[in-house]
This record gives C-alpha cells, structure tokens and sequence, in this order.
C-alpha cells in the first residue's frame, strides 16, 4: 500500500464494472485499489457463460477499442465463437462467444495483477469515508480507513441481496457470497433514491448425465472472429453446444407448480429483466407456444458443468427437478446447482451525472448492475467510463461524456441518466440512432483515437491501429482513384449495366452483388489487401451513402450537445414552462441541451426557452466538456 494509506482513486467490486474501472482509472495514470472480497471472484461470471451478443458485443469492441480487458480475456476464454444477425446488415451485426468460465476469470485477473499503478485489497467494504459532502475513502470490513480522492462503487447485485428458491429465501449476494448490508444503508443515509430490481438464473447440470446423441448441436463459425484488434490466434479449441426446447408437459409441471415460485408466490417485490425472462414468466406469458428453446452450453473445456439457457427459474427445487427431467436429452438430468432469482438494490441513475459521477456526493462514482442495468458487458463499458472519469477528476481534469453519436458507451449512458430504469436496461442496436455508423467492425476507429487523447491506450494497440488506420486510408484512396466502364469490368468479369458511365472502385465496391476480391481484379495492388480491412472496406463503401445522410443528423446533435447547461441553472424561474417539465428537468438536471431534449416530454418550445436564458445568461458552452 501507498505511504500515508492513501490512494486516487478506489474501485470497490472486482466484477465486470470493477475490473474495468480499476485497470481505466490506473492507465489514465491513477494510483488505485481494487477492494473487492476475494481475489479469485475476480472476473467471476454470475450467470451464463457467454460474452457479446446483439448490442452487447458492439460494447466489448468498444471496450477494446479502448485498451479495456473485457474482449481480450474473452478471446482467452472464448470456446464457440460465433457472429449472430449474420445475414443481416453489418450494422446489426452481434460478435458473441460462449466462454470457458474459469478460463476467462483467469484472464482478467491477469489484466488486473499486471496493471501497473494499481492493487488489490482482499477485504468488503462496509461503509464510506464522507467529508464536507465529498468522498474522502473508505471503511473496510475490519474497521481499517483508506482515503482517496474518489470512490467508484460496483456492487453489483450485493447490496441488500435476496436470493430466493421457491419458499426459501436468504441473504446473499450472489450464491454463497455474503451481500452488502453497509454500503446499502449508508447510500440511503445519504438520501439516494434507490429501487429494487431482481434477476435469476437456470439450475447448472451434469453434462455426463445428459443424452447428447438425441440433441441437435450447434457449433462455433467456420472462421471465428476474435473480439479484440490484439488477438492474433484464439487460443482455444471450439465447442459444440446442444439445443433441446420445453414441451407440454414441461408446461404442466410449471402451471401446476406456478404458486410455488417466488417471483408469482408475491414473494419478489423487485422487476426483472424483460429480455431475458425466468421460463415461469415464459409459460405464463407465452404458454400457447409449442416449446422454449433451450441451449446446453458447457460451462468449460475441462468442466463437466452445463449451462441451459434459457430456463431461469425461481422454483423450489424439487419442482426444478421434475420439469427438467419432461425435457428431451434431459429426462437423467442431475442437478448440479439449482437455479435461483436474487432481488438487490440499485440506485436511480438519474442520481448521476453522464461521467457516472453521483450528483449528491462529490467524488463518488457508480457502475455497473448498482446502476439498474444487466449483463457484462453493460457494466464493463460503464466501469470503464467511471473509471476514466473517476481518474480525470482526481488529476483535476475535465470529465469526459460520451456522446450518442460515437459510442454505445455513449447511448447507454445517457439512456440511464436522462429516463432513469423501470426494469434491468440492457443494450440493443435497435437502441442507437445512428447505428449505421457505430458499428461493432469500426469501434477502433471511432474510440481508439480518443483513447489515445486520454492516455488509456498502450503503446503496442497504438501502433496496430495506425498501422491499420494508414493502410485503410490507403486502399480507400486507391480505390477512389482506379475507374472502369461497364465494358473494360466486362473483361476482368465484372458484370455491370452496359450504360457507358465510368465508375470508380468505390462506388462498385458499395454494390451488393459485388465483392472486395471482384474490384481488385481492377488494379493488381488491391490484391493483396488482408481479409480483415477488405471486409472493412466493403463495409465502408456499402453504408457511405447513407452515411453521408447521417452525418448531417450527427452535426445537428452535436451542436444542442455542445450547448451546456450550468449546473445551478434554475428551471423553476422560467416561466412557460409547465410544472411537470421543471420537475423532470429538476429531476435529471440535464448537463447539456441536447440531454434535456431527450427528456420524456420535452417540447420544441420548451428547449428554445432554456436556450434564451442560457444566452441571456451569457453562460453558453463549457468548452472544458469533453465530447467523446
Ligand atoms: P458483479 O459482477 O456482481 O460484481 C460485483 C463485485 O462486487 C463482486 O466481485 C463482489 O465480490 C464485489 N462486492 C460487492 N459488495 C462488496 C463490498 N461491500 N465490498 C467489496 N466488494 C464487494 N445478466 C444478464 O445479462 N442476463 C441474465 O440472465 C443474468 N442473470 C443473472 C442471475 C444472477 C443470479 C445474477 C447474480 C446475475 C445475473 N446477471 C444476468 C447479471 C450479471 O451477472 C451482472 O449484470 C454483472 O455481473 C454485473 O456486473 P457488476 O460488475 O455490476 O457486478
């Protein structure tokens, strides 16, 4: 530990958020602490064994685009690749990988023992250090102080934790791990709004015990993809998983039973996730349906663990045992562990400012499930932002928001500070309007530079980048530059409209029907372009017209962005506006222009009069802002 006991910045939580956070806030020059209970929960996955996926794999390109650990520890981890939506547009495109648990929770503690600047601290946290309304440390379990500049809390589903399995209930904050009472009641002393959300997971299953030889399997992409631009080889063999589905008389089990869950029970008070339901929500919602597919994903290369996803369940046990036992390659099933819901705290994102700091209390910093989201790879990408944030405002540095137009990172966190959560957020790309051009194959292009611009970015990724970035830029001139008429492309054996009108090699590579290696055949220099930034271009070439379009949207967004409302601003004095409006504006205490406008409600009118007294106010723009 640091003379004097002290530290910059202290991430508390080694989960998804913590992780990041810790190893952002020490690469952004930081000296930090990790406290999180025990060093080998590190990277622990709560639940299923998988990162990425549609919308959540765009965020893990995005985290490594910025030097962040989570695509890199899943390439390590990762044992079935595969790139969902594939015949749809690149846009909506979803790298994912089933991951080899232990694999990649070794993975990032890796990251995490080799991050300079940075040390873990075995220990719980129980309470916070608060001093003239700002952060000034922690309180450990054992009653030991370390103070520091700024604290980013990552609890996850620890404070307050419920598990419940049927009529059973009991502390914890996730199975067998002891939850966070303290940190709870110290949030609500300091008057943070805070709700109740909950979540649940599958029983795990003995592989040995499962009937394979009548499933259909489903096996990893010819030619994986790797999520990190720093993966040259993915280490690991790749897996086939089984797929089986509910029926009937799983159907029946679970009706006659319903009683005995605790989410229908009344016993669960908290909203779960929509998008990932428990398969007691499934029946009773879509019982009409013939079956709920189910994925049997093991849980390791040497672990005989398996992860059937798509049954969450909060249904005692025996009753678990019974459904499983109606389902095809199921019927000798063991039961490993059983599945269970767990209702937590989580506080009001709202509460927070767009750099994740908290409104009410200087110095602290939230991220992760604590901020009413689910999944990894949410809380990973928030964790970084926090602790980037957490980092700057130690080194007394400007904050840095990230914009709509340029990151999911960007999308989700301003969802949550501006409309607040009813039910666990977790990302889709039907979520980001200007999806088009935030792709999950351009994420090093959009944010690598800005990593570099906050010091986040290692040496070793910068010059890969520039390197790709240099050769990019060049076939994209070449391309350009080389033309051809429909008649000259005949000869190479490109069939285009005879129409007599010259084209260049950008415009045909936009054409669907043609490929990369067909306008190569144009000019013998293109050949030898690598897959990867032949992909790429043809990515580029195909979205640039509508990308031209979208630009002009982003411009637009970017001036009401840049527009910065001061935090005292008082919406009240307005006059003509309605006391709904204030109290919302009041509510979320919109950093910039173009915040308040996606307020619930906001009004043309109403945003033109906020910008008649920021102007009058001569208060206009924070050029200290960063837009990322
Ligand atoms: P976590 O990964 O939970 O990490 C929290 C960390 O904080 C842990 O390391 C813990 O040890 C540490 N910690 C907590 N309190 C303290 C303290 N007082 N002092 C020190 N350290 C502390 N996501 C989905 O997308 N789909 C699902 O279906 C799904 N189901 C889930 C089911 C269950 C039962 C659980 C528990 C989670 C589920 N999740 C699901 C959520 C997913 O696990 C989380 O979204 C993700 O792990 C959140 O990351 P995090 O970093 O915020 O928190």
């Amino acid at each position: 530990m640091p003379a004097g006991n002290k530290f910059d910045v202290i991430v508390i939580g080694g989960g998804h958020a913590g992780t990041e956070a810790a190893a952002a806030s020490a690469r952004a020059g930081a000296r930090t602490a990790l406290v999180t209970h025990k060093f080998e929960t590190i990277g622990v996955m709560s639940c299923n064994p998988a990162i990425g996926g549609l919308g959540k794999g765009h965020l893990v390109r995005e985290i490594d685009a910025l030097d962040g650990i989570m695509g890199r520890a899943a390439d390590m981890g990762g044992i079935q690749f595969r790139m969902l939506n594939r015949r749809k547009g690149p846009a909506v495109r979803g790298p994912r990988t089933q991951a080899d648990r232990k694999l990649y929770r070794l993975a990032v503690q890796e990251s995490i023992r080799n991050q300079n600047g940075l040390e873990v601290i075995e220990s719980s946290v129980d309470d916070l250090l608060i001093l003239d309304g700002r952060i000034a440390g922690v309180v450990l379990g054992d009653g030991r102080q370390i103070l520091c500049g700024a604290v980013v809390l990552t609890t996850g589903t620890f404070l307050r934790g419920l598990v419940h399995i049927g009529e059973t209930k009991f502390p914890a904050g996730r199975m067998g791990e002891e939850p966070a009472i303290g940190l709870a009641l110290t949030l609500e002393r300091a008057g943070f709004s805070l709700g109740r959300l909950k979540t649940g997971t599958p029983a795990r299953l003995d592989g040995r015990t499962i009937d394979w030889s009548r499933l259909e399997m489903q096996s990893a992409d010819d030619e994986p993809v790797p999520f990190s631009t720093m993966t040259d080889v993915l280490p690991n063999a790749q897996i086939e998983c089984g797929v089986t589905r509910t029926n009937a008389r799983t159907h029946a089990v679970i009706e006659q039973n319903i009683h005995r869950s605790a989410m229908y029970s009344g016993q669960i008070a908290g909203v779960g996730p929509r998008y990932c339901p428990s398969v007691e929500d499934k029946i009773v919602r879509f019982g009409d349906r013939e079956g709920h597919q189910i994925f049997l994903e093991p849980e390791g290369l040497d672990d005989h663990t398996v992860y059937p996803n798509g049954i969450s369940t909060s249904l005692p046990l025996e009753v678990q045992r019974e459904f499983i036992a109606t389902i095809e390659g199921l019927e000798q099933a063991t039961i490993l562990q059983p599945g269970y819901a767990i209702e937590y705290d989580h506080v009001d994102p709202r509460e927070l400012y767009p750099s994740l700091e908290t409104k009410r209390l200087a110095g602290l910093f939230l991220a992760g499930q604590i901020n009413g989201t689910t999944g990894y790879e949410e809380a990973a990408a928030q964790g970084l932002a926090a602790g980037i944030n957490a980092a700057r405002l130690c080194g007394a540095q400007e904050p840095v928001h990230f914009s709509r137009a340029q990151s999911y990172i960007g999308v989700m966190i301003d969802d949550l500070v501006t409309r607040g959560v009813t039910e666990p957020y977790r990302m889709f790309t039907s979520r980001a309007e200007y999806r088009l051009s935030l792709r999950a194959d351009n994420a090093d292009q959009r944010l690598t530079p800005l990593g570099e611009s906050l010091g986040i970015v290692g040496r070793e990724r910068s010059q890969r980048f520039a390197k790709k970035k240099a050769l990019l830029d060049s076939v994209t001139e070449r391309l350009k530059a080389v033309s051809t008429t429909p008649n000259e492309a005949q000869q190479l054996g490109i069939q285009l409209n005879n129409d007599g009108v010259r084209r260049s090699g950008w415009q045909l590579l936009s054409y669907p029907d043609l490929e990369y290696a067909d306008i190569a055949r144009l000019q013998p220099e293109l050949a030898s372009v690598p897959k990867d930034i032949a992909d790429q271009l043809k990515v580029e070439a195909t979205y640039s017209v509508y990308l031209g379009r979208q630009k002009v949207d982003i411009a637009a967004l970017e001036r009401e962005e840049a527009v910065a409302i001061p935090g005292d601003f008082r919406f009240g004095d307005l006059s003509g506006l309605s006391i709904e409006l204030v109290q919302k504006l009041e509510r979320v205490r919109p950093a910039s222009l173009g915040q308040a406008g996606r307020i619930e409600g906001m009004t043309p009118a109403a945003l033109s009069l906020i910008l008649g007294h920021i102007k009058r106010d001569a208060r206009k723009v924070s050029p200290g802002i960063r837009q990322a």
